[in-house]
């Protein structure tokens, strides 16, 4: 069976697919985009996905390709065409197509929506989330509005590939303050000596993960002290624990950070707690 993604308003075999070379997309990075886990071919927490989506859009004036009833029906019917049971669905919206040039188009320009499906290996994030996962900290060198899903993700993309030479899963970024913001794809969590789960407060430095949003709801009615703040890497290596939350894997224990176990170098209680906690609530619509 060939993957089918869309493209703005066809859909076309995965292979075949492509934008205009003039898209704002291509030629600058100037558009924004979403990352919704399927389970059991469900969209998990599509309504707080569409929200960021639209919130991204609107930080960045560019238009909503379609009204959201429609989106809703495309999304769903790409994940349907590509027969995914467990997996994510992609989407992303651009300024569109415009000669090159940096301000926005002059005259009206259609948005261009691309939406494609895959499936996760869920036997491979199960092993992870047994076994858990190192990361090594290195300075966040982003821009100031890391709450606007941008596509442009040239310093992630750096940092990830670094924490992988460095033989870890993820990279946690620090500010200048020398406070973490979060991973370079993911939230940082940990769990202080106290028991409480600590993470850092929305706002520009950090994109606010529906998974995050989640587990907060999670954590209050499993009775879980939550404590909204910023955490330095020396902190997180005394914790008792640490983990990390994005919609692909939900929550990925952390067991080392650079050269530091932590806890016991196995993955915590409350973060396998929470997993599990997650799974039975994650699927929304
Ligand atoms: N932080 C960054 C920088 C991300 O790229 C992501 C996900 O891609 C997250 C956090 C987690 O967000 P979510 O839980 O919405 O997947």
């Amino acid at each position: 069976m060939s993957r089918i993604a869309y493209v703005n308003g066809r859909y076309v075999r995965h292979a075949d697919a492509g934008v205009h070379i003039d898209d704002r997309g291509y030629q600058f990075a100037d558009g924004v985009y979403e990352v919704c886990g399927i389970r059991g071919g469900k969209l998990m927490d599509e309504e707080l996905h569409l929200a960021r989506l639209q919130r991204s859009l609107a930080e960045l004036r560019i238009a909503s390709p379609m009204p959201l009833s429609a989106l809703r029906q495309v999304l769903r019917e790409v994940v349907r065409r590509n027969r995914v049971e467990n997996g994510l669905v992609y989407f992303q919206v651009t300024r569109g197509v415009a000669p090159r040039d940096h301000p926005f188009p002059a005259g009206p320009v259609k948005p261009s929506l691309v939406i494609t499906a895959k499936r996760l290996n869920m036997a491979r994030i199960q092993q992870s989330a047994e076994k858990g996962v190192a990361v090594v900290t290195m300075p966040d060198l982003r821009w100031a509005r890391r709450d606007i899903k941008s596509i442009a993700l040239l310093p992630n993309i750096l940092a990830k590939q670094a924490a992988r030479e460095a033989g870890a899963y993820e990279a946690w970024l620090v500010d200048a303050e020398g406070y973490v913001t979060e991973g370079s794809s993911t939230n940082a969590w940990i769990v202080d000596k106290f028991g409480r789960l600590v993470t850092r407060s929305t706002g520009p430095e950090i994109l606010s993960g529906i998974t995050r949003t989640v587990l907060l709801e999670t954590a209050k009615r499993e009775g879980i002290e939550i404590v909204e703040r910023p955490f330095t890497p020396d902190e997180a290596k005394s914790a008792r624990e640490a983990f990390i939350s994005a919609s692909s894997a939900v929550i990925i224990p952390v067991v080392r950070i650079d050269d530091t176990a932590i806890g016991n170098g196995a993955p915590g209680s409350i973060t396998l707690r929470l997993r599990e906690a997650y799974a039975k609530v994650g699927v929304l619509s």
